[in-house]
């Protein structure tokens, strides 16, 4: 049985949280006096410590309450404060399907918790059977998912993302960094069915905010209040959170660009296809494309002689090079360089 209470680390169950001037006088008129400000300037101000604003908007656009919506600094910092509420040091585990994102390691090592890695099959799908005995461990508490993949851009089996949730009494985390490229319905839909769902999406892939670092968590309200009794007090700056909500209300750039991105993801996939040096393109529901070439370091660094940067991803799937869709005409500057090395 999933239980919420079980799940959290003590320390965090009764944690008192700091309370900022903020949070005490919530009201926007008369002379602020309370938080030793300077009364000067036009970022003097703290900002409002829950970003009530943008959740409002956020809201509006995809139908989520906003006492179901977390934003963090990043989804980084979401999987950092995720692995702190769950995660004793030392003692409790995460596990995840490899290859990955690498934050997973990243934030897991950072907090002394044990990464289970599960390879991906041959599809890059996720294999259940090699999972389900991992259920019984009561130290297990998270499982991370990151569909569609990074590096491998592909989105995992709706059946198979539903038996985890279904059968796992832990918390699935659902990264969706992606999911805007992507026609699937994102999981955030699900977070009234499942109790032990968080998805996390971001404003850095098709918003195009990656330098505002503006990160997404959709989950039950309890969780949420979890992860607000965590976080910094004011993790998200003024600038970033105005960024993102006129990102929101500027939605036409955001579907129009998005679009031409998937335009030049086709074109790019046409290409890539007629090459001799292209063993492989995976299928991809990102703005992404992972290619299998024939000798993933050396065209990685003739590309880099021609000033065309692509991920090598040869340490995670063997000679393969993950490309990210850019302009139009960038995208050509990748496609002549490539044929240059064909040709040679
Ligand atoms: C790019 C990416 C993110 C984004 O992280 P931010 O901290 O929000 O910029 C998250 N997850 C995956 C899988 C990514 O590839």
């Amino acid at each position: 049985m999933f239980d919420l209470k079980t799940l959290v680390r003590p320390n965090i169950l009764g944690l008192k949280p700091y309370s900022s001037a903020r949070d005490e006088f919530k009201g926007n008129e008369g002379v602020f006096l309370d938080a030793n400000e300077n009364p000067f300037g036009t970022l003097n101000r703290y900002p409002n410590s829950d970003q009530k604003l943008l959740k409002e908007k956020l809201s509006q656009y995809n139908g989520i309450a906003s006492k179901n919506i977390f934003i963090g600094n990043g989804s980084d910092e979401i999987i950092d404060l995720i692995y702190r509420i769950f995660c004793t040091p030392g003692k409790d585990k995460a596990l995840t399907f490899t290859p990955t994102f690498g934050m997973y390691q990243v934030a897991a090592d950072i907090n002394a918790i044990e990464l289970i890695t599960l390879p991906l099959n041959d599809e890059f799908q996720i294999n259940t059977d090699n999972l389900k005995p991992y259920f019984k461990d009561e130290t297990l508490k998270l499982i991370f998912i990151c569909s569609p993949n990074n590096p491998t851009g592909n989105c995992f089996n709706e059946s198979d993302i539903e038996f985890i949730l279904q059968n796992f009494n832990g918390m699935v985390i659902i990264d969706e960094a992606y999911a805007d490229f992507s026609d699937k319905l994102s999981w955030s839909q699900s977070i009234e069915t499942y109790p032990n769902l968080i998805v996390t999406q971001t404003f850095s892939k098709a918003w195009a905010l990656a330098a505002a670092r503006i990160g997404i968590a959709y989950a039950s309200q309890e969780v949420i209040k979890l992860l607000n009794k965590v976080k910094m007090p004011y993790n998200i700056s003024k600038l970033n959170e105005t960024a993102a909500i006129e990102a929101i209300e500027n939605r036409t750039t955001f579907e129009a660009n998005k679009q031409i991105i998937l335009e030049e993801k086709e074109k790019l996939i046409q290409a890539l296809q007629k090459m001799d040096i292209i063993k492989k393109i995976y299928p991809s529901d990102a703005n992404f494309l992972l290619v299998e070439v024939d000798d993933a370091d050396h065209i990685y660094l003739n590309l880099v002689e021609q000033k065309v940067i692509t991920r090598n991803r040869n340490s995670l799937v063997k000679n393969s090079i993950r490309i990210t869709v850019g302009k139009p005409e960038e995208n050509e500057k990748l496609i002549k360089s490539l044929l240059s090395i064909s040709k040679s």
